[in-house]
Order: structure tokens, then sequence, then C-alpha cells
């Protein structure tokens, strides 16, 4: 059982690798994103905040994103091993982590060329029901039928903060927020680094770096 934190910035692919890695080793994805996003869906007066902050690019709170995930990691299933996505944003979200009964074996970072990232983000879409991301700028990343998810029939849709402007924000925000992060797990000699420009390479690096931390037990 292994506990993994996966950092990038926006579109470097954190989703599309915990995907893989849920697929080959049966590990168990927690993304804040698709969880806030959830809360948005339902509509909910909390939900309605989130979504005015999330369109922003900015991040929400922290108290309640450690409400969150505290719940989360309570759930029985988190004991099978996890992938973290999108936590901690931030120094202060990474010292709480420490503080909450989680064990990190290994913090990989996704590391991509900022233009890159901007072709992938304006054109990704998603599945709603089974989380696979797709992308109509990549021709190794497109459905094979428009618009349609290869994995479950489900029609893709567009995220609203996937566009230039958010992005743009995003950006700075991973920049001046999570960036530091990666210091903060280089001085636990925990970071590994990975140029994730492309997606098989990717996946495959993420899984010597889980074989390199020792047996899953
Ligand atoms: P993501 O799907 O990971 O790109 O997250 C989408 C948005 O949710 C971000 O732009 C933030 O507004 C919010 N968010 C996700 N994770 C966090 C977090 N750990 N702390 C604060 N805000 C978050």
């Amino acid at each position: 059982m292994k506990n993994i934190i996966l950092i990038a910035p926006p579109g470097a692919g954190k989703g599309t690798a915990a995907k893989q890695l849920v697929d080959e080793l049966n590990m168990v994805h927690i993304s804040v994103g698709d969880l806030l996003r959830a809360e948005v869906k339902s509509g909910s007066e909390l939900g309605k905040s989130l979504n005015e902050k999330m369109q922003t690019g900015k991040l929400v709170e922290d108290s309640l994103i450690f409400e969150i995930m505290r719940k989360r990691f309570a759930e029985p299933d988190t004991k099978n091993g996890i992938i973290l996505d999108g936590f901690p944003r931030n120094t202060v979200q990474a010292e709480e982590l420490d503080k909450m009964d989680t064990t990190i074996d290994a913090v990989i970072y996704l590391d991509v060329d900022r233009k890159v990232l901007e072709d992938r983000i304006v054109g990704r879409i998603v599945c709603p029901d089974c989380g696979m991301g797709y992308n109509t700028n990549s021709t190794e990343m497109m459905p094979k039928v428009e618009n349609t998810c290869d994995k479950c029939g489900a029609t893709l849709i567009k995220r609203k903060d996937d566009t230039k402007e958010i992005f743009d924000s995003r950006y700075d925000t991973y920049m001046e927020e999570t960036y530091p992060v990666l210091e903060y797990y280089k001085n636990k000699g925990i970071l590994y680094n990975i140029d994730s420009t492309n997606k098989d390479h990717t996946f495959n690096e993420i899984l010597k770096i889980i074989e390199s931390t020792g047996p899953m037990a």
C-alpha cells in the first residue's frame, strides 16, 4: 500500500496519470477539484460560493479544504493506497497534511512547459461519468469517436475553467502558492521530478518511482 502526491501546474496531466494508476495498481484517486466540483453540482449554498472562487482560478480557503480532506481520509477505501491530486496546494496545506493520519511515500512533480500547458487546457474535454480526460489539440489524446468517452460512452464536457483567461490566473496561482510546496517535500527527501510532456513516458516514470519506494504491501 503506497500513498503518493501528484503536484503539477494546471494541465500537466495529474488527472490522466491518476486514472492510469487506478487501473494499473488499484489505488484510490482523491481529486480535490472533483470533490469541489461535486459540491458545486449539488447546487448547495456552499457549492455556489465555491463556484465563484473556482471560476477565478484562485484557491478555495484552507479551512474548507481541510474539512473535505479529513472527511475523505476517514473513508475505508483510503487504506488501499491513495493518489492525492490537488492537495496540498500551498505550504500551509502541506503542514496540515503532516498532522493527518496519512504517511506519504513519494511526491511526484509533473513538469511541463507553460505554452504546452496552455494548448492542453484550452483543448481539454473530460468525461463527467468516469473522469477520463481527452484533448482536441492533441492527436494522441482525442477520443476515438467525437465527444464520446472511449471508456464508458458518456458525452464529454468542457470544464468551465478551461479557458485561456482562467488558465493564466491558475498558472500564476500555481507559481505563487503551489510551486513552493516542492521545496517543502525536497527538504523531506521524498520529491521526484518527471518531464511530463509525453503521457506514456510520464506513466512509466511514475510506476518506476512507486516501485523504488519499496514493495506494495
Ligand atoms: P483542479 O481540478 O485540481 O484543477 O482544481 C480546480 C479548482 O479547485 C482550483 O483552481 C481551485 O480553485 C480549487 N482547488 C482544488 N484543490 C484545492 C486545494 N487543495 N486548495 C484550494 N483550492 C483548491
